[in-house]
């Protein structure tokens, strides 16, 4: 397989075109940013991080029957994964409350509620990613009502398998954000990253943020906490 010309560059990954048009290359890049792009900062060797931890859990993720874009890892930085046209939603689930929504409810971040919530956001930079509802997106044009049940049905068992998977690692999956692609031939697969950019994740024990949190409110030891994050899925998985 041979890399072709960049075919979109995003906050945190490039994407290469390939000579196999169902393939594309993922480069994770070491820049992060948040709050809608106004936070910025290069963190050295995140994209490393990233892709390994990325990598791993969607692995895991194919164990468990959940159909993703991942192919494989190529080296430190890049991945192949399969060709998809992303659904501009971002599809949030919350086991526990942070973040914007505890905010916006005015609920203490690290509450506990009865159920678990999943928020669809709408992808456009433009308008800040907004809070929508299932009929939003559908007016949007963006999914049928079938293909969110779907959505809604792949969301859950990735929760399950992840908040499994985590717990293990003695680490509280609190959030995380997923996106999905749909393939050549319509089928919708899990795609983008599952990493500390993307979720929440608290140590059980000491309740630590080992996540993007540390850039996002200047906490310091960002790389390490990713570091961390690593080594206890390689702990798990190996
Ligand atoms: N998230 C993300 N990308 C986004 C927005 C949110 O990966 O553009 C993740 C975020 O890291 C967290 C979860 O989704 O794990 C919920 O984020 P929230 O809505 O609380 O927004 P934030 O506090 O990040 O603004």
């Amino acid at each position: 397989m041979e890399q072709l010309g960049m075919l979109y560059e995003g906050k945190a990954k490039q994407v290469f075109l390939t000579d196999d048009p169902e393939k594309i290359v993922i480069h994770y890049k070491d820049t992060a940013t948040a709050f809608n792009n106004i936070k910025k900062a290069t963190i050295e060797n995140k994209g490393v991080l990233n892709n390994a931890i990325s990598s791993i859990i969607f692995r895991e993720l194919g164990k468990a029957g959940v159909p993703t874009h991942y192919i494989g890892t190529l080296n430190d930085r890049d991945q192949v994964c399969r060709r998809v046209s992303i659904i501009p939603l971002e599809v949030i689930v919350r086991n526990i409350v942070a973040g914007s929504m505890a905010q916006r409810l005015g609920i203490e971040e690290g509450t506990q509620p009865s159920n678990t919530i999943i928020d669809i956001c709408y992808k456009k930079d433009e308008l800040g990613d907004p809070l929508i509802n299932d009929h939003h997106a559908v007016a949007l044009g963006l999914v049928t009502y079938g293909e969110l049940d779907e959505i809604y049905r792949m969301t859950t068992r990735i929760n399950e398998v992840l908040k499994s998977m985590f717990a293990r690692m003695n680490i509280r999956l609190v959030d995380f954000k997923i996106e999905f692609g749909r393939t050549s031939d319509g089928e919708i697969v899990l795609a983008d990253e599952v990493s500390p950019d993307t979720c929440r994740l608290w140590d059980m024990t000491t309740n630590e943020k080992l996540d993007k949190d540390r850039f996002r409110r200047d906490l310091g030891r960002v790389r390490e906490a990713y570091e961390e994050i690593l080594s206890r899925l390689k702990k798990i998985t190996e």
